[in-house]
């Protein structure tokens, strides 16, 4: 069975690149028959809160990422005790005392050397009495020995991938004060709760490997892993910090639809077309990780507009009943009310605008040219109850009266009637609008 976990740390929003893991972890997991598991990643008890926990979950309901299961790190704190106890056992967790003014310094050299600026182990030659006299003056930190040799691994969208540990610093699992980093919490969980896949970015992948050695150390099997291509913004540039923090509640603010989201999510990058989908198992079912690829992917926050317009166009009347309810219409006019605006509106909240001109009617537009023929078309106008059938109807006499026709009779009308020069079929507008300043004043 596929088990996969999108985990976050709760100490932003969640934002659009973060998304995208979570939607490739869902995905993989759902086309699998699987299980998605949602881990807060929350070992930093300065930086995690409560409120920050509480808006990914609403964040993930509202895009419709469900999970099968919730864990938290802050309370796996022994768990990960034992497992450094056996790291210790067997060699491969050692205590460090360098500041971090050491190591810069130490790192500083080493580059001025043209060495890469890997950690040197001196800790390593520490005597006990050394560090019995180090430990008198500043805690130790612990770090993970590496094996200095190729870490190689089948990347699900990076393909082969071997690095060469002895370019890596031995990572740092728990700091000074004893607070577990995520390299070690996160190896512990992904054993425990048997996790099968992983996908993150591709800024994880020296994790991956050291990871992958901790996991053996620990006489677990490393599960499949996939990295993915950061996002840059639409011209390949880094993604600013706008876009990098466009969170996904601004969007949802803006009246951007999730499956507008995921339908763009689900594809960009990848080599094939965006395609809207109504459902999140459409989704799964076209999924297929190897069609990603390493390069960096373009974003653009544009392209979530006509895809919002598209999906919410298309929705059935049941879909949009709540938000036409809750603007105050009517429900035996509700319906048409849908009919008449679901392909000019490029949100739902759009929707408010056409209510309102409908109920208060618009300010007039007339040039000045087709003042007489607007005020002789008005004076045409049928008397009230208007149907599907009244624009037909004032339209040919005032054809008949006036003698104009096309666009030059049609649209000073609809100009007059709505203030503005495009909108829903006349025909279906009619019947719905409430008002009409240009012919009752109000
Ligand atoms: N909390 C980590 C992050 O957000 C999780 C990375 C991972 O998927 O292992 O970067």
């Amino acid at each position: 069975m596929t088990i996969t976990r999108f985990a976050p740390s709760p100490t932003g929003y969640l934002h659009i690149g973060n998304l995208r893991t979570a939607l490739f972890n869902h995905l993989i997991a759902r086309k699998g028959n699987g299980r998605f598991i949602l881990r807060l990643d929350d070992t930093d008890p300065e930086r995690s809160t409560r409120e920050y926990a509480d808006a990914i979950r609403e964040d993930l309901r509202w895009l419709g990422l469900a999970w099968d299961r919730e864990e938290h790190q802050s309370e796996r704190l022994r768990r990960y005790e034992e497992a450094a106890d056996r790291l210790r056992a067997s060699g491969r967790l050692y205590e460090c005392f360098e500041t971090p003014t050491e190591l810069d310094l130490k790192r500083r050299k080493q580059l001025n050397m043209g060495r890469p600026p890997v950690y040197d182990r001196a800790a390593l030659k520490l005597s006990e009495a050394e560090k019995a006299e180090l430990r008198r003056t500043r805690p130790g930190h612990w770090r993970f020995r590496l094996d200095h040799e190729r870490i190689e691994w089948e990347d699900g969208i990076l393909g082969p991938v071997s690095i060469d540990a002895a370019s890596v610093s031995d990572p740092v699992l728990i700091r000074g004060d004893g607070q577990f980093l995520y390299t070690l919490a996160s190896v512990c969980d992904d054993m425990d709760f048997a996790i099968t896949d992983v996908v993150r970015g591709a800024d994880h992948v020296t994790n991956t490997a050291t990871q992958i050695q901790i996991i053996r150390a620990l006489g677990g099997e490393a599960p499949r892993f996939a990295h993915h291509s950061l996002l840059t913004g639409p011209q390949g540039e880094a993604l600013s910090k706008r876009l990098g923090a466009l969170a996904l509640r601004d969007l949802r603010a803006e009246g951007i639809e999730p499956m507008a989201i995921l339908s763009l999510l689900a594809r960009l990058g990848s080599g094939d077309p965006v395609e809207l989908r109504h459902s999140i198992d459409e989704l799964a079912e076209g999924f297929d990780l190897s069609r990603f690829g390493a390069a960096p992917t373009r974003f653009d926050p544009a392209d979530l507009k006509p895809l919002t317009q598209k999906y919410v166009a298309g929705l059935p009347f049941e879909a949009v009943q709540g938000d036409i309810a809750a603007l105050g219409v009517p429900d035996d006019i509700a319906p048409a009310f849908w009919d008449a605006v679901r392909e000019n509106i490029e949100t739902r909240a759009d929707m408010g605008r056409w209510w309102d001109l409908m109920r208060n009617g618009a300010e007039p537009l007339i040039a000045p040219e087709d003042a007489d023929f607007v005020a002789e078309a008005l004076k045409l106008l049928p008397s009230r109850p208007w149907d599907e059938t009244t624009w037909s109807r004032w339209t040919a006499a005032v054809k008949e009266a006036t003698g104009r026709k096309g666009r030059a009779l049609f649209m000073p009308l609809r100009k007059a009637l709505t203030g503005m020069s495009h909108g829903p079929d006349m025909a279906r507008l009619m019947p719905l609008l409430q008002v009409v300043k240009a012919a009752d004043g109000g």
